[in-house]
């Protein structure tokens, strides 16, 4: 699926300096190096505050914390209302996970079939029904911007409704001329080392405009200290090391080429699919290709197509080396950790019926053209 030892190879020299000024230095955690990767980061979102963490999944609990949604900052959690918050069922288990943590309930709506992202006609349905509704975190999937616009519309018409965005997959992207990350009143952004910019470990980050939003999740990020052995709330240890943080700034550098590079392999692989005959509107004849909104710069951190046979075409791949994946195979409502949300088989037939048609095939900025070549060529003798 992905041969990271591409991109090392070419980096090898410069982490390894980087890495080694974190060592002479010393200093390990949060630290100089952390708080200039924030720096860059930030301004890479058009964001005044970047807070590194140490996963995305955390990201996504401690914006939501230092936002004051859920009471998972508070030493009688039980005595608080539990807020509400909306997110997709078709995504990574951590955006559904963290909202729990935060001491907030999760609530669902389907996707857009098109784009594979929370659908805001769907969540102005929810909305009808369930109007105290806290917050919204749709979820940047596979790279592309969820659609903006209608989410800041729905929050226009519900001034008490926060937006967040869960954009794990999705740095350097963006919606019309404003990056992810800026979107939202904070966004959660993912290092793990799968990710389009990865780390060499564990990491996440926060970004936001919000100067009481960024202080609190400094302190949260750090047991809710803001002098040592003072605790104000309760926080947790989610402290962003200096290492992942070395690491992440050379890489940063180089985003924007690598975006781009993704970019291009997806075009590729659309004039391959083209000239295979292999571009239909529906599986029921053949395999959809990825949309792209027009108003999204689509970072193509995963390339899915919907494919008939889905699993029948996986095992023909492996059998000739290829990899590919599944993201995901089960939407989260229907997963049994999540049984007591009490939502059953039916209720979002979007998230249900993508489960089933998606394939996730090889996209990293070093994918060779002979490479994408191979992929097509077997997807089409598979279907001959
Ligand atoms: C990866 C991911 C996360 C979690 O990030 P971790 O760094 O693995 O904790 C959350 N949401 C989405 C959509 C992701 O893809």
């Amino acid at each position: 699926m992905v041969d990271f030892s591409r991109q090392y190879l070419s980096l090898r020299e410069q982490i390894l300096a980087a890495i080694a000024r974190v060592c002479d230095s010393q200093t390990f955690i949060l630290g100089p190096r952390v708080a200039s990767l924030e720096a860059a980061a930030g301004a890479a979102c058009s964001s005044l505050f970047a807070v590194g963490c140490a996963s995305g999944s955390d990201a996504i609990w401690l914006a939501l914390a230092a936002a004051g949604i859920g009471n998972s900052t508070s030493s009688a959690p039980g005595d608080a209302v539990s807020d509400a918050v909306l997110t997709s069922p078709f995504t990574f288990f951590a955006s559904t996970s963290a909202i729990l943590r935060a001491g907030a309930r999760p609530v669902f709506a389907d996707i857009d079939p098109r784009t594979f992202n929370l659908s805001a006609c769907s969540v102005a349905e929810v909305l009808r029904r369930q109007p105290s509704i806290k917050a919204i975190l749709p979820v940047h999937l596979y790279g592309q911007c969820a659609d903006w616009d209608a989410f800041e519309a729905l929050a226009r018409d519900h001034p008490a409704l926060q937006l967040f965005e869960d954009a794990a997959q999705a740095f350097g992207a963006r919606w019309k001329d404003r990056p992810a990350g800026s979107l939202g009143r904070a966004a959660a952004f993912s290092f793990y080392p799968t990710k389009n910019l990865a780390a060499f470990g564990e990491a996440g980050l926060i970004t936001t405009s919000d100067p009481a939003l960024d202080a609190r999740a400094r302190a949260l990020r750090n047991h809710g200290m803001t002098r040592h052995y003072y605790h104000d709330e309760v926080g947790w240890n989610s402290r962003l090391d200096a290492i992942q943080a070395a690491v992440l700034e050379v890489k940063l550098h180089y985003l924007d080429t690598w975006n781009r590079q993704r970019r291009d392999h997806a075009a590729r692989y659309e004039q391959l699919f083209r000239d295979a005959g292999l571009d239909a509107l529906s599986t029921a004849e053949g395999i959809v290709l990825p949309f792209t909104d027009p108003r999204a710069t689509h970072v193509f951190h995963q390339y899915v197509i919907r494919a008939p046979r889905r699993d029948a075409l996986r095992d023909y791949l492996a059998g000739r080396k290829i990899g590919s994946e599944i993201y995901y195979p089960v939407p989260i409502h229907l997963q049994p950790a999540m049984k007591d949300l009490g939502y059953k088989p039916g209720d979002f037939p979007e998230a249900e019926r993508a489960a089933t048609e998606v394939l996730a095939l090889p996209i990293y900025p070093e994918l060779r053209d002979d490479e994408q070549q191979t992929v097509v060529e077997a997807i089409r003798t598979f279907y001959a």
